[in-house]
Parts: C-alpha cells; structure tokens; sequence
C-alpha cells in the first residue's frame, strides 16, 4: 500500500514524500480513509505507531477547501512536548498548503500566543490548561472547529485534565468530527468518548502493550550499582541516542550530573526546568549534542527524536501504561531498539505485571561481573531500603541492678544486615538472574 491509495491532495503527497513515509503505517492504512469520510474515530495505538500523520494528513486535506485564518482543527495534547510536535508535524505536512497552525501551552508568556490567535491560524495544538485560559480571557474563538483531536487521551485523565477538557468541548460547536487517540482504553476514556463522541469506529492496531520493533531485557541490580551498571553499559554497547528514565526529577538532575562528569554527553529533561532549558535539553538531544538524556515520565511525553537506539529504565516504572510509553521511544516507525530496565529487590510488583504482559519477550541478562566498584548513588540508600527508622530508638531505662537491658535485635542481626549494606555499596550487590526471575515468577530461561 502507498499513500497515493488515499487520493489525497499532490501538495500533502509531496509533503510526504519529503518527510521520508514511503508506506502507511498500520493506523495510518486503517485510519485516514475512516477520517476522510468525516465519522467518529476512537484510535487505540500505541506511542510511536505515526498516529500524528495519521490524523493531520485527512484533516489538512479537508481544510484545504473553506475559509483561511480561522481555527477549524483543535488538537489537545497532554503535555508541551507532544504539543509541539504535532504542531510540527502539521507545519511538515502542510507546508505546501498554506495552511498554518500554531501551539498553545504553559509555562511561556502569554502574549505571543494572543499575537498569533489575533493574525489567524487554521490549526490549534494546546494543552488544555493554557488553552481554557485562552477561552476565559476570550482570546480564541473555538466557534468554527470542524474536528477536535484529543490525543493520549488516556494519559491526560491520568494527569488530571478532564475537568478542563469537558469545560472546553462545551465551547465548541456541537455538529463537528471527534478522533480521540489512546494508547489504552479505562473505563473513564469509554465513558468520556460517549460523552463527546458520536458512534465512533473503533481502530486498534495491536493490543495495549509495547511495540513489536523493541528488544526487552532486564538488568537485576540493586539501587547502589545502578549508576555504575549505566556506565558500563554505556561503555560496552554501542548506541545512538541512549534515553535514559528515572523515578524522579532531583534523580534524573543527579543520574545526568554523575553521568556528565565521568565524561558522558548528558543531560537531563524534568518537570523543573523552564521552558526555554526543557527545550534547549530537547533540541541538544534531538541534533546529537547530548547521547545521553535522562529524564522523567511527564517530561518525556511526546518526545520524537529519531535514531533513539536505546531506553533504559533505571527507575522501572510503576505501570505497564508507563512501560509501554517509555519504551515507545525506541523502535518507532517499524525501527528497532533496545530496552533496558534494571529491576532491584524491592520493584516485585511492577516486574510481576510488565513480565506478564511482555511473556516471553523478556530476556534476563546476567549482572554478575557487570559492575564495577562505584561508589552508591544515594545516601544511606540501604536504611530507606529496609524502610528502617532514621532516628535511634530511644535507650531503655536503667533496671533497679543499674543494668541496661539488652537491646531486641539481635547484634548479630545487625551486624549482618550492615555487611551486606557495605557489600552492596561497594558495588558487589547485583542481584542473580534466578532470583530477578523468582520475583517475576518466571520459570527459568537462559539468560
Ligand atoms: P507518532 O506515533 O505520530 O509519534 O510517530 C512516530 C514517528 O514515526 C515519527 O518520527 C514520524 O515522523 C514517523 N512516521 C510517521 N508516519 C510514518 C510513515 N508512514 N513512515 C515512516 N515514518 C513515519
């Protein structure tokens, strides 16, 4: 199948043709002849399956006829990254159209966005708090959309935005078509198409899990030889661009500054930064300035930079969902890539669901070896580990003999529990492919 099967306009067919999409992808195949035809579209896709272009290309095709400079495509988007990137993709796919289109997102000024409402665009990216700010204040007129996109709808009722979104769509005129893009489908995104949608057609390309086109392999280490796993598996296998995912902001600033001062090219991309630094972090990424970036799970959302040959999880996350974006990442667009993800003792849950999604797809690697002697990444990492108490207990009053009485635990325990911290902060504390495995409840595999 090509794209000319669509019958689209030469202009988007050039358009496409320079971006370098020879074939559809699979949503693109199932996708575009549904939206052409004007209906309801419910996508379930996953993350890097070109369900952008797959949405844009139908609806730039049907602005081409009708008035200019008035916005009659509005697509809302979770975060800043993914906005801008569909503003992108609009601007690739348009550019011989005359078409414009423009971004709406937080954490910028205001006023360059008023600018450009008031000179007139055809598209509309945003985000849904700036952009009800926008209805608010009056400063955009939602009355001639023609289609509303909502994308990564899953993950916007995760961060808490449908409040925002259905005070929006009452601001839109009702007669319009509604796509909504989903990586999975909870109950609250059924409930929510039924509310907005009207007899939407159900696209599916795959199940809810991670793409095809990426290898899955699991690293056991403890928390302490993390950093010192990274770095050998930085120096051992030969990568593109490496994105690097932690639990945490202040551990993506700190994995990134560890990782920089032992001379790698890295950076970090978290929620703290500004603006202007998130995508100066971004674009350094994005042109080969940095390898390496580490980042956060919100931070990370709609990053597409191509040639990622490697995501790895230093932090594992919390969900498959999570998963499933993370690893995204890499192998899009029928590439292929490489996930790695280092499982500690502690991550039982999360290896239980995302080995029972991924089944055999899973390889464990043998750490034994891998890590050298490195000093631990965290302060006093081995008591937050044990969930024990910071603060000393509290000595036992002087019994009627003048004697203390011994304390509960055993020395010896302690004693043993301490060697072991030592052990592991010295960089010895990997974790057996066996035991990574009995957590999983796997049976065994080769490694
Ligand atoms: P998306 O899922 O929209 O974030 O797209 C993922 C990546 O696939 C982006 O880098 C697109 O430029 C790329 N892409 C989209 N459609 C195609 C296609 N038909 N052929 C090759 N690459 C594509």
């Amino acid at each position: 199948m090509n794209f000319e099967t669509f019958n689209l306009d030469s202009r988007l067919n050039a358009a496409v043709k320079t971006a370098g999409y020879t074939s559809p992808t699979p949503i693109q195949a199932k996708s575009i002849p549904l939206i052409l035809t004007g209906k309801d579209l419910m996508g379930l896709a996953q993350t890097g399956t070109g369900k952008t272009a797959a949405f844009a290309l139908p609806i730039l095709q049907r602005l081409l006829k009708g008035p200019r400079r008035k916005i009659r495509a509005l697509v809302i988007a979770p975060t800043r990254e993914l906005t801008e990137q569909t503003h992108k993709v609009f601007g690739q796919l348009g550019r011989k159209t005359g078409l414009s289109s423009a971004s709406i997102y937080g954490g910028v000024g205001i006023q360059p966005q008023i600018s450009a409402l008031r000179r007139g665009v055809d598209v509309i990216s945003a985000c849904p708090g700036r952009l009800l700010d926008h209805v608010q204040r009056g400063t955009i007129d939602l009355s001639h959309i023609e289609v509303l996109v909502l994308d990564e709808a899953d993950r916007m009722f995760d961060m808490g935005f449908l409040p925002d979104i259905k005070k929006i769509v009452r601001h839109l005129p009702v007669s319009r078509q509604t796509l909504l893009f989903s990586a999975t489908m909870p109950a609250d995104v059924r409930a929510l198409t039924k509310q907005i949608q009207k007899d939407p057609i159900r696209v599916q390309i795959g199940a809810s899990a991670p793409v095809d086109t990426v290898s899955h392999t699991f690293y056991p280490v403890e928390s302490q030889s993390k950093s010192a796993l990274l770095k050998t598996i930085l120096d051992r296998i030969s990568t593109g661009s490496v994105l690097v995912f932690t639990r945490t902001k202040h551990r993506s600033k700190s994995v990134a500054r560890q990782l920089e001062k032992s001379g790698y090219g890295a950076t970090a991309l978290h929620g703290n930064l500004s603006q202007n630094k998130r995508q100066k972090a971004l674009e350094g990424f994005r042109v080969g300035r940095y390898r390496i970036l580490v980042a956060t799970d919100v931070a990370a959302r709609g990053i597409d930079v191509r040639g990622i040959s490697h995501v790895i999880n230093y932090d594992i996350p919390d969900t498959v969902d999570a998963y499933t974006h993370r690893t995204g990442r890499t192998g899009r667009a029928c590439e292929t890539g490489d996930a790695f993800t280092f499982v500690s003792s502690q991550d039982k849950d999360p290896v239980r669901s995302i080995v029972k999604c991924l089944g055999s797809k899973v390889t464990y690697a043998a750490t034994e070896g891998l890590v050298r002697g490195e000093k631990p990444l965290e302060k006093n990492a081995f008591r937050r580990r044990t969930g024990r108490p910071r603060v000393k207990p509290a000595a036992a009053p002087i019994r009627a003999n003048g004697k203390r009485p011994k304390p509960k635990m055993s020395t010896s325990r302690t004693k043993a529990a301490k060697a072991k911290a030592r052990r592991l902060s010295r960089g010895k504390g990997t974790l057996g492919a066996d035991l990574l495995m009995s957590l999983a409840g796997q049976p065994k595999q080769a490694a």
